[in-house]
């Protein structure tokens, strides 16, 4: 089994798309590499994989060694910096074309979680993060089974359960919650993501689509509640021009607001 030398694997839910899931992903990933630890990013949203895009390194193909699929580096390992190797596996990078479609029943899908659960030569890493899609459908199931079953004690972290402010109003994040519940899986915390706006002029903070849900939501739940992320213009500014932004290690986990800084500063 290609996760036998896992430290820890921890899955990024979320209720609804486009909540920020994926970019929490990668600056969790890339926070945790900061930190020192080594990490791969599994990215399970087969319909649609966006992990590739926001490392900007969609055009990477994944090797294939004789005992299963090397992942594609992002980074390596830089002992004197204190940085820790990240690396990532997705579906997109093997389709054949970016914008290619996949149209695939229950059963083939889970086919392919399963193979990614144990075809990928993650070596020894402190962190697997999952991206997974939005929702709990077949893909969750047969992550949770496959997991669950095949797991060693503790090596399954829990799920950080991403929100956004309005998106908990609806009835989705709570599904996560409860998919959690149902199938044992510990949720480490809840991220209220897009949580207000900082204004780049007078360093105001402006609640567009209202604040603080996630919290409450976690109080209700008797889960953590990890922290906010405002909307940040610049993340999506560097993001289309294919640099992933790195913010400072802990801000996730601290909830701060913060400023983004490029990759490689
Ligand atoms: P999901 O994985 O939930 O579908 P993504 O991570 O792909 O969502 O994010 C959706 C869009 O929102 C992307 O264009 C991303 O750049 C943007 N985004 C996410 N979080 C923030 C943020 N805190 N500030 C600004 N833009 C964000």
């Amino acid at each position: 089994m290609s996760l036998d030398k896992v430290k820890h694997i921890v899955l990024v839910l979320s209720g609804k798309g486009g909540v920020g899931k994926s970019s929490v992903t990668t600056q969790l990933a890339l926070s945790l590499s900061l930190a020192g630890h080594s990490v791969g990013i599994l990215d399970i949203d087969l319909t649609g994989p966006s992990i590739p895009r926001l490392f900007g390194i969609e055009s990477s193909r994944v090797q294939q060694a004789p005992g299963g699929w090397v992942p594609v580096p992002v980074h390596s390992a830089s002992p004197e910096a204190g940085i820790g190797a990240l690396s990532c596996m997705s579906l997109g990078f093997l389709l054949r074309e970016r914008g290619d479609a996949v149209v695939w029943r229950g059963p083939k899908k889970t086919a392919m979680v399963r193979q990614f659960l144990s075809d990928v030569l993650w070596g020894e890493i402190d962190y697997l993060l999952i991206d997974t899609p939005p929702g709990t459908s077949d893909e969750h199931i047969s992550l949770a089974e496959t997991l669950l079953k095949t797991a060693y004690p503790g090596q399954v972290a829990g799920a950080v359960v991403v929100t956004t402010p309005q998106a908990v109003a609806t009835a989705d994040v709570k599904k996560e919650l409860n998919f959690c519940k149902k199938t044992g899986i510990y949720v480490i915390g809840v991220v209220e993501n897009m949580s207000g706006f900082v204004c780049p002029n007078c360093s105001e903070c402006t609640d567009i689509f209202s604040r603080g849900g996630g919290e409450a939501m976690a109080i209700e739940f008797e889960v953590g509640f990890l922290g906010r992320i405002p909307i940040d213009p610049q993340f999506v500014m560097l993001l289309e021009a294919g640099r992933t932004p790195v913010y400072p290690v802990g801000t996730v986990i601290n909830g701060e607001n913060f400023g983004p800084r490029e990759s490689g500063d």
